[in-house]
C-alpha cells in the first residue's frame, strides 16, 4: 500500500482546497501556489506515488486525467490561447509530492520549455 500525502486529504475533503472537479477517478484543485493566472493540479483518487508506479489497471484514471484537463482549460478559457500540462517525476523532476498529479498551467505566455 503506497503511502498517503496531503493530497489524500484534499480528495477526501479533510482539508480545506479549492476543488473544481472530482469524480470517482480523478480530482482537480487549485495549486496553493499558483506560477501562473491558472494553475490546477489533476490527479487519480488512488494513491499512485509517481509516473514509475502506474500500472495498466490505472490506465482509465491516466485517460481521465487528459480529458478533465481538456474540460477545465476550456472553462478557465485556456483552450484557444494555448497552456501547459506538466507532470513531475521523481528528485531529478523536481517532484515535491508523491501521488501523481498533472499540473494545468495557463493564462499567460509560459515561455520555453527548459531545454
Ligand atoms: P510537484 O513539485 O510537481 O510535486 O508539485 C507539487 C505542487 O503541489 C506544488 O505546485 C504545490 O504548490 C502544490 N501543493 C502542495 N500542497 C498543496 C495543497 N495543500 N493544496 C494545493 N496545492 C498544493
Amino acid at each position: 500500500m503506497a503511502q498517503e500525502t496531503v493530497f489524500s486529504k484534499i480528495i477526501r475533503k479533510e482539508i480545506p482546497s479549492d476543488i473544481v472537479y472530482q469524480d470517482e477517478l480523478v480530482t482537480a484543485f487549485k495549486d496553493i501556489n499558483p506560477r501562473a493566472p491558472s494553475h490546477i493540479l489533476i490527479i487519480p483518487n488512488k494513491v499512485i506515488p509517481t509516473v514509475n508506479d502506474i500500472e495498466v489497471e490505472d490506465e482509465a484514471a491516466m485517460g481521465r486525467m487528459f480529458s478533465v484537463a481538456r474540460k477545465l482549460a476550456k472553462d478557465e478559457g485556456l483552450a484557444d490561447d494555448g497552456y501547459r500540462l506538466v507532470i513531475n517525476c521523481n528528485s531529478h523532476g523536481g517532484q515535491e509530492i508523491y501521488h501523481v498529479h498533472m499540473h494545468l498551467v495557463g493564462g499567460r505566455p509560459l515561455g520555453p520549455m527548459l531545454l
